[in-house]
């Protein structure tokens, strides 16, 4: 027996009449008087302790509180039928006390970890409570077990994991950088990298030909929806490719990762048009699990409710449907007709720009998919293509879909320079369940194509060749046609898992605003550091 145990909980089912040692957390505690019952927990799951009257750990025992840490020596018995609980993996055991130490106390716990009228905020303040949750180690093993699938499918392929610096050049992802000062440079400033797109565009050059890491990104946005400050991919990128060699070997890839941590076969994976999504489902990220509902081009765009009349009756009148319908109508500037008239006509009408209606239809579709339990099980993955390589911003100025290396398609290049609008990309998306989990492209590998691009990106040379001067100039000494693309892994492990937030598969992740609340962090920094990257004195300088 080792000093602390000799066994995992989980081990006590293969163990029954043995005398085994475990350690761990007390989960709950019940004094029934002549007995002390207590559920002790490790990262196998949980087991049953119990002490009897006679124990001279009896009064100990009844002093536990919950979390502190135990190891318990005993005997592991079969339990009486009537005391069986189907619930807890080792429910149908017990382990009888012959001697209890206690290694921990533990104060009065905050909360109980899996309470459910918990706040989100407390459980990241004491987030190592709440990451005792099962679920959440559930969570966190299921997502070692993807990165280790990833990893053994795309080693076997001749990937060759490599790391890129964070501490970076602005790279090109569109995103708002985090600068970090340099002590050494004053006045000067890394960039956390926002993805290691240059650098890997760069390991092509030098020959590596398949290349991948897990790297860290930092983009500082203001946080949208489910977005983290930092975020994990999968990034890769392969030499003396095409669009097809690239999305062939990630189907694969994903394919492995199904079977090999969920079991589960994906079949083939469609293709589909940018341009064909758009007007079919109203979004680049189609939920292809959502049947019926479909959107109708008449004049307007329409969303027929065949199927769905009976359902959608049941919704009309209640508030939150009242307000989906508002906050669809505000967000996207546009009309959607009357819910009683809908059902009679068969079609749910919107009225406004086409964009836009067909936006708010796809909000529409999942909304109704989701309060009326429509959503099919499963996975449904695809491939977006043919996207536009360049789009419009609010300001209306032009600015890559994708990013500034990506190329166009062969048979648009023509278009480069009367139509840049029309121009399509050799990029590809993709989606499952309607969430974008991964998006790569092939590059531009021709210096010219490349310069046309930045200048109708509104670059001008000086400007393009002072942020990726290093880029181009490595272009010059023999470059390979290239691409790759990029996994957000957060996403896709909480896609697999079927759960809606990111922040349920990262360890310690920021609230929406950008804060550790278990940390503090961000925080001021020491009045010595400031002085050193001559922070203050460049303040009072300015008065
Ligand atoms: N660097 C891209 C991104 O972060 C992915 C890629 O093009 O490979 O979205």
């Amino acid at each position: 027996m080792g000093r602390y145990r000799s066994h995992y909980c989980i081990q006590a089912n293969n163990n029954v009449g043995q005398a085994i040692k475990v350690a761990g957390w007390v989960e709950s505690v019940r004094d029934i008087g002549k007995l002390v019952f207590f559920v002790l927990r490790d990262i196998t799951g949980s087991l049953q302790v119990t002490v009897k009257k006679d124990s001279k750990y009896f009064d100990k025992a009844k002093e536990l509180s919950l979390g502190d840490v135990v190891s318990v020596t005993g005997r592991i018995a079969e339990r009486p039928e009537k005391m069986k609980n189907p619930k807890m993996k080792t429910g149908s055991v017990e382990l009888i006390c012959e001697e209890l130490e206690v290694m921990s106390k533990s104060d009065r716990l905050p909360f109980i970890p899996g309470d459910p009228n918990v706040t989100e905020a407390t459980r990241l303040k004491y987030r190592y409570l709440d990451l005792r949750r099962p679920e959440m180690q559930r969570n966190l093993i299921f997502r070692a077990k993807v990165m280790n699938a990833f990893r053994e499918f795309l080693t076997s392929k001749g990937f060759i994991e490599i790391e890129t610096p964070y501490l970076a050049k602005s790279t090109p992802e569109g995103s708002r950088d985090f600068l970090v000062p340099s002590r050494l440079h004053p006045g000067k400033f890394y960039a956390l990298a926002q993805s290691p797109q240059l650098y890997k565009q760069i390991l092509m050059v030098s020959g590596f030909d398949r290349y991948f890491q897990f790297p860290r990104c930092f983009r500082d946005e203001d946080l949208r929806g489910d977005r983290q400050p930092e975020f994990t991919q999968l990034d890769l990128e392969m030499s003396f490719v095409d669009m097809d060699d690239v999305m062939s070997l990630v189907e694969d890839a994903v394919k492995h990762v199904f079977k090999k941590t969920m079991g589960i076969e994906i079949k083939e994976i469609p293709r589909l048009d940018y341009e064909h999504v758009i007007e079919k489902y109203g979004t680049d990220k189609p939920d292809l699990r959502i049947k019926g509902l479909e959107i109708v081009h008449d004049g307007s765009v329409k969303v027929s409710l065949e199927g769905y009349e009976e359902k959608v009756k049941d919704m009309i009148g209640k508030k939150s449907f009242d307000n989906k319908m508002k906050s669809i109508e505000d967000n996207y500037d546009v009309k959607v007709s009357r819910f009683k008239q809908s059902i009679a006509n068969g079609f749910v009408q919107i009225e406004g720009e086409k964009l836009d209606s067909l936006a708010a239809a796809n909000e529409l579709r999942r909304f109704i998919a989701y309060a009326t339990n429509s959503i099919e099980e499963g996975f449904k993955v695809l491939w977006v293509v043919n996207f536009p390589l360049f789009e419009l911003n609010e300001e209306g100025q032009i600015t890559s879909a994708h990013h500034p290396f990506t190329s166009p398609r062969d048979e648009d290049l023509e278009l480069l320079d009367k139509e840049p609008l029309r121009v399509r990309a050799k990029s590809y998306d993709l989606v499952i369940n309607g969430w974008e989990v991964a998006g790569g492209s092939i590059r531009i590998h021709k210096p010219e194509i490349q310069a046309k691009v930045f200048k109708i990106l509104g670059m001008s040379e000086e400007e393009y060749k002072k942020r990726y001067g290093f880029l181009l100039e490595a272009f010059k000494y023999g470059v390979p046609p290239h691409g790759g693309i990029a996994f957000g892994l957060d996403r896709f492990v909480a896609v697999m898992l079927g759960l809606n937030s990111i922040r349920d598969v990262i360890a310690f992740p920021k609230t929406k605003d950008g804060v550790d609340l278990m940390t503090g962090s961000p925080s001021e920094a020491p009045e010595e550091y400031l002085k050193e990257f001559r922070w203050l004195k460049i303040e009072k300088s300015k008065d």
